[in-house]
């Protein structure tokens, strides 16, 4: 297939690149490096780009030919979107409706989005299934669902079919050590805490030990960041034109933000200096997706099943790659 990565350059993007091309699709990644990176996609298949560039964007789609769009290109900072409400609703989902648009003007008939398990808010049900009422809290999420809206809309009127893929935490690195996550700056719990092992941080901080949860901190379901590019490529085969589904992505299994820094301590060998913060706004206790759709409708089977092999590969990865991919 001929494919176009929006925001593939990006840490889910370029592992999903890397899958795409070694099964032989014809990829061409469309990022403007405001996230992603240069160094982590081939440079013959870099096309730099901005969404807010239609005619580029429809130049792009009618002389390669795409078959399918995998749209990852998006602002993803759960904080920033609730201070920056604009530009999360113009980067996330005008963009993405001008792309969709043009995508049924060009008659592409796969589309597959990078969704979020913010669509569903504070869950009433844990583990999460897909059927779960959605019900964001911050304009992240909203503007997520709101695209998944539209593209149920879509299918439901033009040739064209869709997979949301409501991603849980996604974590871990490539396991051959070329590509990993690499965010300046860095909020994400997993390199935070490798940063303070490998003494980059003088500390981390937990965000809330009060939660209704065992060990008082918030649990979440991490899933390798290689599982969830599989799932891209999986749907890539089982899209057709006029249908649409929405998926859940994650091992089914939930980690506390002390087993986390736990898990970061075995593998590195190192003590993790720890603060006790107060609650991060908008964040839900528990987060742990019930994967059973994905797993019964697109045969996905998650090959790392438990936190530590996932913090192997992105210590591994942060252990070779101090500067990440040094741009
Ligand atoms: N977290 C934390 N300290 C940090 C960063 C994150 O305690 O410095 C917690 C956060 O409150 C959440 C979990 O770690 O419960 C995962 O957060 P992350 O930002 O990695 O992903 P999110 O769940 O927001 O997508």
């Amino acid at each position: 297939m001929r494919i176009l990565v929006t925001g593939g350059a990006g840490y889910i993007g370029s592992h999903t690149v890397k899958q795409l091309l070694a099964r032989g699709h014809d990829v061409t990644v469309f990022d403007n490096l405001s996230a992603g990176h240069k160094a982590a996609v081939p440079a013959e298949r870099l096309v730099t780009g901005d969404l807010r560039d239609i005619d580029h964007l429809d130049q792009l789609l009618m002389t390669s030919r795409i078959d399918a769009v995998v749209h990852f290109a998006a602002l993803t900072y759960v904080g920033d979107s609730v201070k920056e409400p604009a530009r999360y609703y113009t980067n996330n989902l005008i963009y993405s409706l001008n792309l969709l648009d043009r995508c049924r003007r060009n008659g592409i008939g796969k589309f597959v989005f990078s969704s979020t398990c913010a669509v569903y808010g504070v869950p009433d049900v844990v583990p999460i299934t897909e059927s779960e009422k959605r019900n964001p809290i911050n304009p992240y999420g909203n503007t997520k669902l709101a695209v998944e809206r539209a593209l149920a809309d879509y299918a439901a009127a033009y040739p064209i079919g869709f997979c949301a893929l409501r991603y849980f935490n996604a974590a871990g690195a490539s396991p051959d050590g070329t590509i990993g996550e690499y965010h300046d700056p860095e909020s994400h719990l997993i390199p935070l805490v490798i940063q303070a092992a490998m003494g980059k941080r003088p500390h981390i901080e937990i965000f809330g030990t009060d939660y209704p949860t065992p060990d008082g901190t918030c649990v979440r379901d991490y899933v390798h960041v290689d599982d969830l590019a599989t799932a891209h490529i999986l749907a890539l085969e089982k899209i057709t034109p006029g249908t649409g589904q929405a998926y859940n992505v994650g091992i089914g299994r939930g980690y506390s933000v002390r087993e986390v820094i736990r898990a970061v301590e075995e593998v590195s060998g190192k003590k993790v200096t720890v603060k006790e913060a107060p609650r991060r706004t908008g964040d839900p206790a528990e987060l742990v997706a019930n994967a059973d759709k994905i797993r019964r409708e697109l045969g996905w089977v998650a090959k790392y099943t438990d936190l530590r092999s996932i913090v192997e590969t992105a210590w591994n990865w942060h252990r070779t790659h101090p500067n990440g991919y040094g741009d």
